[in-house]
């Protein structure tokens, strides 16, 4: 028997499970805990021995750096330098939640965390079970999605057991996330903040708020800047396509040319334009909000129910479909 091969326990958040969490995670192991967007892989920041175990239970490529989550009361100053006020005002509306800063950093956290960047990305976590497990650890501690990397996102404990079972000592449940997809990632080292990463903090909330922000995802520098974006992520194990929503005849096409051939398609869409299809569907709701709260839920439903799942872009006629359509366009083959 491999002695690495770990007996992974997932338990409710209760003073006995964040007592052992702390001691798992004081002993340099990693903790699975639920946050408001998705299930994080969590391990001491400051651990060069914790951080190497995240990259390898994920098998995450080295370059592409982690996020450290703090409890609420947490001072932020402890751990990277805050370069311009409107910072401040973006802390006042939106942390506790599912925004990510990156600040320049004061080296007080692994350097394997930023992979060679003298930038930190630290982020507050909202939902209860994260603020639970981050006041009781009372440390920061880096924590990137707790899913085998380019795999779905985990958004239940289920889905962390699925993907690293026998890699990791610790789940904390805290039921399903609400938010569904990671946080938006914002470059606050500069005059005017940039998203690396949309989220559910989108460019329209944070604009009004400090005025001025722009989108930095697609630029090559940027890549650079946030290593992370250039990769496949969230694709779950069956076949997949993405069809533009004006060719959902196209996709119905598709699907049904798939049934002819005795396989078993699903469509991942929302229910307006499911009003248009016939066939088996993976619900994705209606509002943006819903959308990203089911997507990586459904598609891995879908990924153990179909063998194709067959994606259509959203109009939810909100800014988060810009964080939904980063996803989906990476969980799904164009077509
Ligand atoms: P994940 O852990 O899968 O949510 O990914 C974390 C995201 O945050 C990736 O897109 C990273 O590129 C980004 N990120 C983390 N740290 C930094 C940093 N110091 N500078 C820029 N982007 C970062
Ligand atoms: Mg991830």
């Amino acid at each position: 028997m491999n002695s690495n091969i770990k007996n992974t326990i997932i338990s409710k958040i209760d003073d006995k499970s964040l007592i052992l969490a702390k001691n798992l995670i004081e002993n340099e192991e990693l903790v699975a805990f639920p946050t408001e967007t998705v299930y994080g892989l969590g391990g001491l920041a400051t651990s060069d021995t914790a951080v190497k175990k995240i990259f390898e239970a994920k098998g995450r490529p080295q370059d592409n750096p982690l996020i450290v989550h703090v409890h609420k009361d947490y001072d932020l100053t402890q751990l990277v330098c805050i370069d311009f006020d409107y910072v401040y005002k973006l802390i006042d509306a939106f942390l506790p939640g599912p925004l990510t800063m990156v600040f320049r950093g004061k080296g007080n956290v692994s350097k394997l965390v930023s992979c060679g960047l003298d930038t930190l990305a630290v982020r507050i976590p909202s939902s209860k079970g994260a603020q639970a497990f981050l006041k009781a650890v009372n440390l920061p501690i880096a924590a990137p999605s707790a899913n085998v990397s380019k795999h779905t996102s985990p958004v239940t404990a289920e889905h962390v057991y699925n993907d690293l079972n026998g890699k990791i000592d610790l789940i904390l449940d805290g039921g399903k996330c609400e938010g569904g997809i990671e946080s938006t990632v914002l470059d606050v080292t500069c005059e005017v903040p940039r998203i690396l990463r949309s989220g559910l903090v989108t460019i329209s909330m944070i604009k009004k708020v400090v005025g001025n922000c722009v989108y930095a995802e697609n630029k090559q520098t940027d890549k650079v800047m946030s290593p992370g974006v250039k990769y496949t992520h969230y694709t779950p194990k069956c076949d997949t396509i993405l069809f533009d929503r004006k060719d959902y005849l196209k996709a119905q096409n598709f699907y049904d040319n798939l049934v002819k051939q005795g396989k078993n398609p699903y469509f991942l869409c929302d229910d307006i334009i499911y009003e248009k299809l016939s066939g088996n569907h993976l619900s994705l709701g209606i509002t943006g909000e819903e959308i990203a709260s089911n997507l990586y839920y459904r598609l891995l439903e879908g990924e153990k129910i179909a063998d194709f799942i067959i994606g259509i872009t959203v109009d939810s006629g909100s800014d988060i479909d810009n964080g939904i359509m980063n996803r989906m366009s990476k969980a799904c083959k164009k077509a």
